[in-house]
């Protein structure tokens, strides 16, 4: 028996094995849950496919969040597919290799708006639509952050300022699907070695840092924050919504 068996989930932002979505997509799985995964283009689908198979998940589907009829259709889709929905998983974000470099003063306007469109109105572009299936179930949103959002690290510029209007939006969505029973949360985990991470300038460095600094003295796995997925998706996490929870081995507690 698992914490989340019968339920049923949607996760978007799986791009192969390294993905922070692919662990919680294990996480969720092992618990019980039933997937259906995204996929954002052309290039991924293959690759998603093959991972699906992996777990024994039959719904694939694409989603482009910058396209209104790919998260329309999706909707469509997942209903005929589950009929209901428990849970979603966001663990999607896209900003410009050129804007992770250099200085937040030098960020385009194009640059700024496709960081924010991606990374954050797909939130709640994407619960809203999903709304209708999850009322009633108590259901879970459970978005991806990093503490770029508060502190500067330097390089993340763009992201950073999207993941703050993101944990925003958290505490906005809670606020309005809380009555309809549907809990928002945001993890903030800790650097970890994933194709969007590679695009930060001095990504190395940053893993170093907390390797040195923070309390446990390491790095985390993409399967710390899977697990914490998982307790947000189930009902030991029923009374917390329009929160932040860091999976950072303690970083966020350091002041030097
Ligand atoms: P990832 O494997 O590259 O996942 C990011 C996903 O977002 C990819 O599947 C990417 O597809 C997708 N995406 C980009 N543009 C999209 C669009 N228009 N429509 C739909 N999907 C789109 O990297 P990740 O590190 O696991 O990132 C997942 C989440 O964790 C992100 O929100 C990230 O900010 C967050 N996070 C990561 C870290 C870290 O250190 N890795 C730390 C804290 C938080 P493409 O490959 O096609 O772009």
């Amino acid at each position: 028996m698992g914490i989340l068996d019968g339920r049923k989930g949607l996760i978007l932002g799986v791009a192969n094995k390294r993905s922070v979505a692919w662990a919680c997509a294990r996480a969720l799985q092992r618990e019980g849950m039933e997937l259906a995964l995204t996929f954002a283009n052309d290039r991924l689908e293959g690759n998603v496919r093959e991972l699906a198979g992996e777990l024994g998940v039959k719904t694939v589907l694409p989603c482009d969040v910058t396209r209104d009829a790919d998260m329309d259709a999706l909707v469509d889709s997942v209903g005929t597919a589950f009929g209901q929905l428990d849970c979603i998983v966001h663990a999607v974000a896209f900003a410009k290799r050129e804007e992770l470099t250099g200085n937040y003063i030098d960020t385009s306007k194009e640059g700024y708006q496709l960081a924010q469109e991606v990374s954050v109105f797909s939130l709640p572009a994407v619960s809203r639509r999903m709304v209708p299936l999850m009322e009633g179930r108590e259901g879970s949103i459970v978005t991806l952050t990093y503490i770029g959002s508060e502190r500067v690290i330097p390089n993340y510029n763009v992201m950073g300022v999207a993941k703050a209007a993101l944990e925003a939006s958290v505490r906005y969505l809670a606020h309005d699907l809380g009555p309809r029973g549907i809990r928002v949360n945001a993890i903030s985990a800790g650097p970890i070695r994933t194709l969007s991470a590679a695009g930060i300038e001095g990504f190395a460095t940053i893993l170093d840092t907390i390797a040195a600094r923070a309390p446990l003295r390491r790095n985390i796995t993409a399967e710390e924050v899977g697990d914490t997925c998982a307790f947000l998706a189930g009902p030991h996490s029923r009374g917390i919504t329009g929160s932040t929870i860091y999976v950072d081995a303690g970083y966020h507690i350091m002041g030097l």
